[in-house]
């Protein structure tokens, strides 16, 4: 029999009448012979408004007392739906957290999984219930009750399809499914019908999913098929697998961060273990450090800058003071006033001309990029606020993404066919350590490329799109990106390319330079390019400081830098290839599974 989880948040069970029909889609999905979970949130806003109580009588409530609190709103839920259920004559039992046995660890508010029984779940749907799960809840080794964090009941849900082997777990919000961009923002968005892991974990931590983005890990780890659809209509939804619809497309989504700030690090030493001191006091503090980059040195000392949550800035500000100090180094430029407009796709990664695209049509409205950041499937670049919204129009309008992505094909997905994992396999290996714990996958050597870097370009709006279109023109595959902004009329960029195509490379960039009269060309053949991939690197902060912190162990000085939510990427010099590949690995063999 084939086993269905359905989660209801918080809008599709708003009152009475909502939850009833939920309870009737539950009931249906057990009419087609399907064993049926439903996960549930609280109903409507009622989290807010618990949430507002407590501040009311405590502006700095303690967190453990929080969970108490607000893991009632899905309580509610729960017995609603159960009495909904039974009075259309079906059996239905309800459970909290605590009953179903999900385990986390102590960090209230923000707790993340260990372990799931299935014992009791599997018991009540062998005898005929639908068993109704509290979300966004679970329990700690002392009992004490647990929230995963606002937003959780997706990760509950995905989480039990994974544990019991569901076939589907159907997500119903609000909205019809998987937009192409936010649709609030730009209202040509389309829906798209199929999206990977991948794509939709890097939209997801940009702030663009309509998904906890904890479920998606979830989803990605355990292999569950997740069906994004509306509560309110019988339309398709979208469907988040292990591939996409739109691979031959080289971008399948766009996101906005609109609230970023930008700060630069001046003058520091250009040795191991700099890049690691700069940022670690931040990270210590919780902060998501995003977009790093280093300049390129012109002498001893180099240039360092990175953004943070705009409404970070002053924490992280205080928190580097003191190592610039150290350092000697400058604070240079801040600039609360920026915002990161990224492409999203698998298709990127194996195609020439896409940051050339972007670029161009960045450039065509006057935009200018003063930050450039690129992993294998997703470009960053960061703007003028002021210029956000035309930016993130002018990218979704270049790839198409308004004139909707495949939507007139059904799924192109076989549920027998899930591709490679024993599944039973990884949830028996993964409840060992932890269900939610960081897992990295691979530390990859990449020996075959080489770097150009072009120093002291007129910052201008255009000059990254003529440089990649020059670059594009002669069928050179770019991977990394990294573009900085030094004194605010200058910009550095570096790129790799393959080992085989830098003298073609440094052809276009001398050309570039004379052009536009920029200071240098340098082109550093032997490079190597270090990647930890893994699930969930930017919500474990710290991958990428366990990569900097491993690698100043080692001695080993880094050259370019981009981080993205499944990868870590990090150029250093190629002779120190072999002894750098260890190094990573020694240092994550424990998060290796
Ligand atoms: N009720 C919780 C919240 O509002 C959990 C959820 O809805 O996913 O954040
Ligand atoms: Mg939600």
């Amino acid at each position: 029999m084939s086993l269905v989880v359905q989660k209801f948040g918080g809008t599709s069970l708003a009152d009475s009448e909502k939850i009833i029909s939920a309870a009737r889609k539950a009931i249906r999905a057990s009419q087609q012979g399907n064993q049926v979970v439903m996960v549930v949130s609280a109903m409507g806003k009622n989290t807010d408004m618990l949430e507002k109580l407590a501040f009311e009588v405590n502006p700095d409530p303690p967190a453990r007392e929080m969970d108490m609190l607000l893991s009632t709103g899905e309580q509610v839920s729960v017995a609603l739906m159960a009495m909904a259920i039974s009075s259309m004559g079906f059996s239905a039992t309800s459970l909290t957290g605590g009953q179903i046995g999900i385990k986390t660890d102590s960090s209230h508010t923000k707790a993340r999984i260990q372990h799931i029984a299935t014992d009791r779940i599997k018991r009540l749907l062998d005898s005929g219930n639908i068993v109704i799960a509290a979300g966004f809840q679970g329990i700690d080794e002392e009992l004490n009750i647990t929230t995963l964090g606002r937003g959780g009941s997706d990760t509950t849900a995905v989480a039990l399809a994974a544990v019991l082997q569901a076939d589907t777990c159907e997500i119903y919000t609000d909205v019809d499914g998987v937009y192409t961009t936010d649709p609030r923002i730009l209202p040509e968005a389309r829906l798209t019908r199929q999206v990977s892991y991948n794509e939709m974990l890097e939209l997801a931590s940009l702030g663009a999913g309509v998904l906890h983005s904890r479920s998606i890990e979830f989803g990605k780890k355990f292999n569950v098929a997740i069906h994004v659809r509306s509560s309110m209509s019988d339309s398709e939804g979208s469907l988040i697998v292990d591939h996409g619809h739109a691979e031959s497309l080289p971008v399948s989504g766009a996101a906005l961060t609109k609230d970023e700030a930008r700060i630069s690090i001046l003058d520091v030493p250009d040795v191991p273990g700099t890049i690691h001191q700069i940022l670690e006091p931040i990270c210590n503090q919780k902060i998501t450090i995003d977009m790093i980059v280093q300049n390129i040195a012109d002498d001893d000392t180099t240039d360092i800058a990175f953004t943070v949550p705009g409404n970070e800035l002053d924490q992280a500000i205080t928190a580097v003071k003191p190592v610039i100090k150290q350092l000697s180094g400058k604070l240079g430029t801040v600039d609360d006033q920026v915002s990161k407009v990224s492409v999203v796709g698998l298709g990127m990664a194996s195609m020439t001309g896409v940051a050339s695209r972007m670029f161009k049509a960045l450039a065509d409205k006057q935009v200018n990029l003063q930050m450039i950041t690129t992993s294998e499937i997703k470009i960053s670049a960061l703007v003028p606020s002021s210029q956000a919204i035309m930016a993130l129009r002018a990218v979704h309008n270049e790839f198409q993404l308004d004139q909707g992505i495949a939507t007139t094909q059904g799924f192109n997905f076989d549920p027998d066919k899930k591709a490679g994992i024993d599944a039973q396999e990884v949830v028996d290996r993964l409840q060992l350590i932890g269900m939610e714990s960081m897992t990295i996958d691979d530390v990859i050597l990449d020996e075959a490329q080489s770097r150009i870097t072009i120093t002291r370009i007129p910052n201008q709006a255009g000059a990254a799109a003529a440089l990649f279109d020059k670059v594009a023109e002669k069928d050179i595959f770019v991977d990394m990106i990294v573009q900085s902004y030094s004194q605010d009329r200058y910009a550095d960029i570096s790129f790799t390319v393959p080992r085989h195509q830098v003298q073609i490379a440094s052809e276009v960039a001398n050309e570039f330079k004379k052009h536009l009269d920029c200071q240098s060309v340098e082109s550093q053949e032997e490079i190597a390019k270090l990647t930890v991939a893994g699930i969930g690197l930017q919500s474990h902060t710290g991958v990428a400081l366990g990569t900097f912190e491993a690698l100043r162990n080692c001695g080993i000085n880094v050259e370019m830098i981009n981080t993205s939510e499944v990868r870590v990427n990090v150029v250093i010099n190629g002779k120190q290839a072999a002894p750098g590949l260890e190094c990573l690995q020694n240092y994550f063999k424990n998060f290796n599974w």
